[in-house]
């Protein structure tokens, strides 16, 4: 069963660039890492992973796999 991954979004705190990104797959394209803000330059960009809650299907399984 495929698990959808979570937005993540990046945060320069040099300069206030931020960009949220939705992988595709569990398997991260380089397009969908932000190594270096595009902006300025600075590299120890913040992550943060979105929580987000669960869908209602999400929920459903959940109750039946318990
Ligand atoms: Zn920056």
């Amino acid at each position: 069963m495929p698990i959808r991954p979570r937005p993540i979004t990046y945060h320069c705190p040099k300069c206030q660039w931020s960009k949220t990104i939705q992988p595709r797959s569990d398997a991260l394209m380089p397009g969908d890492r932000v190594d270096t803000c595009p902006r300025c330059g600075h590299t120890d960009l913040e992550e943060t992973t979105q929580n987000r809650p669960a869908s209602l299907l999400e929920k459903i399984r959940a109750a039946f796999t318990q």
